[in-house]
């Protein structure tokens, strides 16, 4: 049913918040008897899109690449494929990613409003130094684990485990100086929900209970397509 979209800079819990976003809305959505809806958790990650599309370093874009940005396109086009098949009056389908891009969330709202149904932001705030600390360790432990692992375009792992994969500095750099603040004075950027770093448990419920009552609840509203 709605479209959940997850906005936040790199390496900023955005994955962890999604999660627990997921745990929350099954919890929810089992309450409904029979159940009213299914719930979709749509990602980089469960798309196999590798961290490097965002990569915009000369050095480092891939030879056969059409542009600079071409397989950034690419994935966004993977991305909106999927959505788009999940999205219906049944589903409810979260997309955990970097989302920065103010025209792209556009182009979500009008597809959420083209499936009649609601979508919403949920911007997960996080200082910029943690973050970068974050990414910082990641690259850290990748190195210790004499880690060799070349991943491909498409995220494919040729060798080692399934652990997070870290954002070369300068791509993460440029992602964060890149990343368009969601604005929920804007149609497309509201109703806007924000998680920051050190908000617990109990923080978290309210703003998920929030979210549940926008998006499935008392608080949703019709949705028309000429809005
Ligand atoms: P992203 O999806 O934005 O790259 P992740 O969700 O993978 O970020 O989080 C990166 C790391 O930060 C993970 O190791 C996670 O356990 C930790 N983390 C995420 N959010 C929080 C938080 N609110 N408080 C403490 N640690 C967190
Ligand atoms: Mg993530």
């Amino acid at each position: 049913m709605p479209l959940i979209v997850v906005s936040g800079l790199p390496t900023s819990g955005k994955t962890t918040r999604a999660k627990q976003l997921r745990d929350y809305l099954a919890a929810r959505i089992a309450e409904t008897q029979p159940p009213k809806y299914r719930l979709h958790l749509v990602s980089d990650d469960s798309l196999s899109i590798s961290r490097a599309v965002y990569d915009l370093s000369p050095d480092t874009v891939r030879l056969h690449t059409r542009s600079a940005n071409s397989s950034e396109k690419d994935a966004r086009a993977a991305l909106y494929g999927a959505v788009k098949r999940l999205l219906s009056d049944r589903d409810f389908v979260i997309l955990d990613g970097l989302n920065y891009i103010k025209g792209w969330r556009y182009q979500l709202h009008c597809e959420a409003k083209a499936m009649r149904t609601p979508n919403c932001i949920l911007r997960v705030a996080c200082p910029v130094d943690q973050a970068r600390h974050i990414n910082e360790e990641r690259r850290r432990r990748q190195r210790q684990r004499g880690d060799t692992t070349t991943t491909t375009t498409t995220g494919q792992q040729q060798t080692g485990e399934a652990a997070p994969e870290p954002y070369e500095p300068a791509n993460w750099d440029n992602l964060v100086f890149r990343y368009e603040e969601p604005n929920p004075m804007t149609r497309w950027d509201s109703p806007l929900f924000a998680l920051l770093w050190d908000d617990d448990e109990t923080q978290t419920k309210q703003t998920f209970d929030r979210l549940w009552d926008a998006m499935a609840g008392e608080g949703r509203k019709a949705v028309r397509p000429n809005q």
